[in-house]
Order: C-alpha cells, then sequence, then structure tokens
C-alpha cells in the first residue's frame, strides 16, 4: 500500500511532492511478521537478512545494519582510526550529515569546492590540496599550518551521481589516507561499472524514506575488510564484549538496526532493480521534456558513471530573477509541485563555518542555482509534463 498523493491532499495528484517512498511490495507481510512473532527489536531474523542480502546486492562481503546513515558514518569514521583533532577532507556541497560525523569524532573538516559538471568533489582540488596545505611525515600526512594529522577522505556521492573515484584513490595511497564513501545518495550508481560503495575502504548508506530504498530510518556500513565491518559491529552494540555477561570493552553506542525497520528494508531491496529502472525513466522524461526549456540544465552524467538519479536535479542559468531559482521555487509550490535548493556549502554554514574566508566559487555558485525536482520512483509520465510545462510557463 502506498502513501499516494491523492491520499494525503483528497484531490487526485495535487500535489507532487519532492521524493516520497513507495511500500508496494511485502513491506506489511514482513512487518506483520515481526509483530506477530514478537521480535521488533534489535535482534532477529530480517537483520541478518538484510544484511546478507544487502551485501550480496552490492557485491561484498561484509556489511553491518545500523540506526541512520549518520550512525554509519560516525562508526566508519571511528573504525578508520580518526581521532580527537585529526582532519578529514570532505565537500563543501553535501547534505550535512557526514561533516556533523566528523565533528562528532572531535576532528576537523577541510572543505573542497564541487567541479562544475557533476557538481561532485572535485578530485583536482584534492591533489591542490595535499601537495600545497599538506606534508608527509613517517607515513602520515599533516597539514602544514595546523599540523593537524589528516586521516581520511570521505567523498560524497551527491544526488545519485559518483565522485571520481580513480585518482581520488591513488592519492589516498600516496598520502596514507583511509577512504570512507559516503554513498547514501547513490545506492545502485556505478563508477567505470563497480558500484559505488565497493571503491573505497568502507562506505555508508541510508534509508532515510527519501533514499532509494527505505526502512523508516536506517544505515548500514559496508567493507571489505571484515576486520573494519566487525568492530563497527561491536562499536554499534555499546562494545558488549561477553555474549551473557555485561562487559563492555570501550565506550561503545546504540546504533542497532531494528528487526522491524529490517523487515522494511527486505521487502524493499526486493524492489531495487525495479526503482533504479524506473529512476533511470525519470531522468530521460525529464531530459525529453526540458530539452526545449532555455536556461535549465540538468546535472550532468559523465561517460564513466551511471547515475542511480536520486534526486533530478538541475541548475537554473536564465536572466530571470538574476539566475537564481528560489522565486521559481515558490512559484511551482503555488501549482502544487515541491522542488528544493541545493544544500547550503558548509564551509559557509553556521556550525562548520570556517573563519578564514576560503572561497569555494563553484559550490557557492551551484547552490545559488541549483533546484531539485519531484523525483519519487512513482513519478508518472504525466507528471513529468506537469513539471516541465509548469516550469516552461513560469519562465
Ligand atoms: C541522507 C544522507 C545521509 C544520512 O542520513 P540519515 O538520515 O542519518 O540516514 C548522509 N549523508 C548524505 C549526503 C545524505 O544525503
Amino acid at each position: 500500500m502506498s502513501i499516494s498523493s491523492e491520499t494525503r491532499t483528497g484531490s487526485p495528484r495535487s500535489f507532487l511532492p519532492l521524493i516520497e517512498p513507495s511500500l508496494e511490495g511485502n513491506e506489511w507481510e514482513y512487518v506483520r511478521e515481526c509483530v506477530e512473532t514478537g521480535w521488533v527489536s534489535s535482534a532477529g531474523r530480517f537483520v541478518d537478512r538484510f544484511e546478507h542480502e544487502f551485501a550480496s546486492w552490492l557485491g561484498t562481503s561484509n556489511a553491518v545494519a545500523v540506526s541512520s546513515g549518520t550512525a554509519a558514518l560516525h562508526l566508519a569514521l571511528l573504525v578508520a582510526g580518526v581521532r580527537p583533532g585529526d582532519t578529514v577532507i570532505v565537500p563543501t556541497l553535501t547534505f550535512i550529515a557526514p561533516v556533523n560525523a566528523i565533528r562528532y569524532c572531535a576532528a576537523k573538516p577541510a572543505f573542497l569546492d564541487a567541479e562544475p559538471d557533476y557538481w561532485q568533489m572535485d578530485v583536482a582540488q584534492l591533489e591542490k590540496y595535499l601537495s600545497v596545505e599538506c606534508n608527509i611525515k613517517n607515513g602520515q600526512t599533516y597539514e602544514r599550518a595546523s599540523g593537524s594529522r589528516v586521516a581520511a577522505v570521505l567523498p560524497v556521492h551527491i544526488l545519485g551521481h559518483p565522485v571520481d573515484m580513480d585518482p581520488l584513490i591513488s592519492l589516498a595511497e600516496q598520502y596514507h589516507l583511509r577512504v570512507i564513501e559516503d554513498a547514501t545518495e547513490s545506492l545502485g550508481a556505478t563508477y567505470k561499472g563497480i558500484k559505488a560503495g565497493l571503491l573505497g575502504d568502507m562506505a555508508c548508506f541510508s534509508f532515510n524514506g527519501n533514499k532509494l530504498i527505505t526502512t523508516g530510518g536506517g544505515g548500514m556500513i559496508v567493507s571489505k575488510y571484515s576486520r573494519l565491518a566487525e568492530r563497527a559491529r561491536h562499536l554499534s552494540t555499546q562494545a558488549k564484549a561477553d555474549p551473557v555477561e555485561y562487559i563492555h570493552d570501550e565506550v561503545g553506542y546504540n546504533y542497532r538496526l531494528t528487526n522491524i525497520q529490517a523487515a522494511l528494508g527486505c521487502a524493499q531491496l526486493e524492489q531495487i532493480d525495479d526503482f533504479l529502472q524506473r529512476k533511470r525513466a525519470i531522468r530521460t522524461g525529464y531530459e525529453k521534456a526540458l530539452e526545449e526549456v532555455h536556461g535549465i540544465q540538468l546535472q550532468g552524467e559523465a561517460n564513466w558513471a551511471r547515475s542511480a538519479n536520486w534526486l533530478i536535479s538541475a541548475r537554473f542559468r536564465t536572466a530571470a530573477w538574476d539566475g537564481c531559482p528560489r522565486p521559481m521555487i515558490n512559484r511551482l509550490r503555488d501549482f502544487g509541485i515541491q522542488t528544493r535548493p541545493l544544500w547550503q556549502p558548509l564551509h559557509a554554514s553556521k556550525p562548520h563555518g570556517q573563519r578564514d574566508g576560503t572561497q569555494l566559487p563553484v559550490a557557492t555558485r551551484l547552490y545559488r542555482e541549483g533546484i531539485s525536482l519531484p523525483s519519487s520512483v512513482a513519478l508518472a509520465g504525466q507528471d513529468i509534463e506537469r513539471v516541465s510545462k509548469t516550469l516552461r510557463e513560469i519562465i
């Protein structure tokens, strides 16, 4: 049963949300089984099954289910050895969660600008940062100015599209950095034929309600290294060191996913290939419908990438409203169409802003010009037509 816009608003298709989940598979059946058997909490067969099936769908051997994508990132950073005072390299143009997770570790972010074509972390800037602002001492990299150890790089594959990982990984090897992929927005994307999440030392996924598949709230850590995955699992269960006795060997967290959530996840995972196909069709639909609209340029797709098309997003590049889509967002809302601007670049944000006045112009420009369009997997061809027609008329 899906939460369709009919049931929400009472009038057919009157409100088009930015993105909503599609729950039309075995969700009810599996959740009912949890309730009927009493296995509702953070142990049970659906948790094991979800981890197993997720790992096998992705093509890895180690997956640890956790309570959110943010919790996954926090644990991945800890397991990667990020310590207080360390530096972790991240893009400035991202949802805030990965940078918050860096701060939970009492580490600090080093922000990199985006590249203009696919809007991902600019790997040329990574090279520049490491070679100009850092040096290597005893097999570790340090920022020259602050003396802080640079422990890891955290590429975020934003909006469904992967970061250019090959040069990033060779830089990480050269500078002895762990690579943690934030693949929360790009489940199902591929980089040179390899799925996002299989490229770094570890990767994190999210099953929040707006992501490709949802458990209500939840996350997953994957790693090709079973030692790292098992340590993440240990930390996620209060670092309990004995199966019977309450003996704990370090400060842990309560970050486990519940069986009810995992039940939803198992049902969603059964539909993932279909969801990805529908997302592809939505992208193609928008490409066709917006081709003729002057001043709207969709986020590109590199020839080395296949986007998961999580949120179909565009740059608004017209002289109208001085090239800023915010009035457009308001007008679309009046027509019952929900769109969103991109995230405020985090180097300029209140919690993570940097006093040195760092200028990261591409991300700043994308923030000004970017707009995300309705992208639910259940979006119909006529919905895309309606969005495009309304956009055309407003422009
Ligand atoms: C959604 C998201 C997360 C994780 O979010 P949770 O709500 O904690 O699951 C992390 N990073 C990015 C870039 C995201 O979009």
